[in-house]
């Protein structure tokens, strides 16, 4: 793995700013990654190997996912809504698991760490730089159950929901009544008022040039024809 300062600069890059949470997000990274035995987790012989489960979605989390190069869409990265600033490594050949948990001392120790610098975002920085890790962190050997349909490769499972006719991947389905239903026709889901919709230029794609596409990219992408009806 490259040294902190280096991963610390491309992780702040890729986020967008430098703030107390990539300094602990690369640190819980560079740590989890060390407790479950992978040196270099983004190399390919590596990156099979790992699943990390962040348990917030906050600037740590974008840290923990730069570092250690897990991503959603090659299903090594698990966001599990709780709210609380930690991560759980898992070791997906050895069955090793730790979770970092974040502490909230480390907050009040700002001063301690770095009493020299009087402004508190930059003292924060500093802080967060110097504490070892027994006071940033605590840690939890942990025993990770994963189902099957959550390992990354093909898709295990698929069953159409018997309300919308949608694919429904993976085992996220419900039975209602015997019957496979997906989460947004069980009601149970982030969204309500669902409408479908079109518009006049629906038809355009990026990939072929008729003159309807050439008006829509060249000329007055006009919000008329874009007006959901
Ligand atoms: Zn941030
Ligand atoms: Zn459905």
């Amino acid at each position: 793995m490259q040294p902190f300062e280096i991963l610390l600069e491309s992780s702040a890059k890729a986020h967008g700013h430098l703030c107390p949470g990539q300094i602990v997000g690369v640190r819980m990274a560079m740590l989890g990654c060390r407790l479950i035995g992978l040196s270099e987790p983004t190399r390919r012989d590596q990156i099979k190997k790992l699943i990390v489960y962040v348990e917030m979605d906050r600037c740590t989390a974008d840290a923990v996912a730069h570092v250690t190069g897990v991503k959603l869409g090659r299903r090594s990265l698990k966001f599990v809504d709780y709210g609380i600033m930690a991560a759980t490594f898992f070791n997906l050949e050895t069955g090793k698991a730790f979770r970092i948990i974040s502490t909230e001392e480390a907050r009040d120790l700002a001063a301690v760490y770095a009493p020299e610098i009087a402004e508190k975002g930059s003292r924060q920085l500093a802080a967060y730089k110097r504490m070892p890790d027994s006071v940033l962190f605590r840690v939890q050997k942990v025993h990770v159950n994963i189902d099957e349909c959550d390992l990354p490769g093909p898709t295990r499972r698929k069953i159409v929901c018997s309300v919308c006719g949608q694919m429904i991947r993976d085992k996220r389905e419900s039975m209602i009544d015997d019957r496979p239903v997906c989460r947004p026709c069980s009601g149970a889901c982030y969204f309500t008022h669902a409408r479908e919709v079109s518009w006049p230029d629906m038809n355009w794609s990026p990939g072929e040039q008729t003159p309807a596409n050439r008006t829509n990219r060249d000329g007055d992408a006009g919000n008329r024809r874009f007006a959901i009806q």
